[in-house]
């Protein structure tokens, strides 16, 4: 669903990516850890073209992101971002929106689904992630993690391919991530491709299918979980994770 191949990226003279190359099969789960500034964010980030490589090819849901060096017409591009669902960090969501518009408006909006299909497509997900009897609240009335699984509701009502994310945990307190993890964990027994940045190392444990390790904008190492946290092979790999366990 997602190949990568020598994907370079810089900020000004900076190089944060470094020929970078991977892939994701179908229902795949990718869990991608390293220290801060490694190029996670950057790497998710150009799945998704909010970020252009600048050199280097990357596929995704069977379109070339980047042909000839320049992103592909803006008509393209909305068509793939609809297959490719992200959460973020920080969630994002339109605060003047009900929780079930805030899942309801992308594909009314972007796939001109009919409202009444529309909102029961929002309420069923809603369910999926724990929050039927939210749907009328506003988002500043909910936690955090419920905040974030609204925003994961969100995503996978475009219907993704594939849904990336960034970080989803970090910025809830602690007695919240469980949840969201939860959540996760279901969408991937269900058989969603999913890349996902987390320091959550259990989650990685159980859920992913490969782990991949950047330090310094590259992937220093891949492979199953149990040999990424097993027997890992960089020494950067295990000091890093000394560091963090
Ligand atoms: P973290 O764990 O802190 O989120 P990360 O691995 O996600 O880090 P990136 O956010 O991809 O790292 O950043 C990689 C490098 O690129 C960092 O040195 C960062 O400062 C730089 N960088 C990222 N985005 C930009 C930008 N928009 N402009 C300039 N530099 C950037
Ligand atoms: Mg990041």
């Amino acid at each position: 669903i997602v190949a990568a191949r020598d994907l370079v990226k810089s900020f000004g003279a900076h190089r944060v990516l470094h020929e970078v190359s991977f892939s994701v099969a179908p229902s795949q789960v990718v869990v991608v850890i390293g220290p801060s500034g490694s190029g996670k964010s950057t790497l998710l980030r150009c799945c998704n073209a909010l970020e252009v490589p600048e050199d280097g090819t990357l596929t995704v849901c069977g379109t070339d992101l980047v042909r000839n060096g320049t992103l592909i017409p803006e008509r393209e591009l909305n068509a793939l971002r609809m297959q490719v669902g992200m959460v973020f960090q920080s969630f994002n969501l339109f605060p003047h929106l009900t929780v079930l518009d805030n899942v309801s408006v992308g594909p009314r909006s972007l796939r001109r689904m009919p409202r009444a299909e529309a909102e029961a497509l929002a309420r069923d997900l809603l369910g999926k992630v724990g929050l039927a009897q939210k749907a009328e609240a506003y988002p500043a009335t909910l936690s955090g993690g419920q905040k974030q699984r609204v925003a994961i509701a969100r995503a996978l009502a475009m219907q993704p391919r594939v849904m990336l994310f960034d970080e989803p945990t970090s910025a809830l307190d602690p007695e919240l991530v469980g949840e969201v993890l939860q959540v996760m964990k279901g969408l991937a027994r269900e058989g969603m491709t999913m890349i996902v940045v987390t320091h959550e190392m259990g989650f990685a444990r159980e859920v992913a299918d490969v782990v991949m390790v950047m330090d310094g904008g590259r992937i220093i190492e891949e492979g199953p979980p149990e040999q990424i946290f097993g027997a890992p092979r960089n020494p950067r790999t295990r000091s890093f994770l000394q560091a963090v366990i």
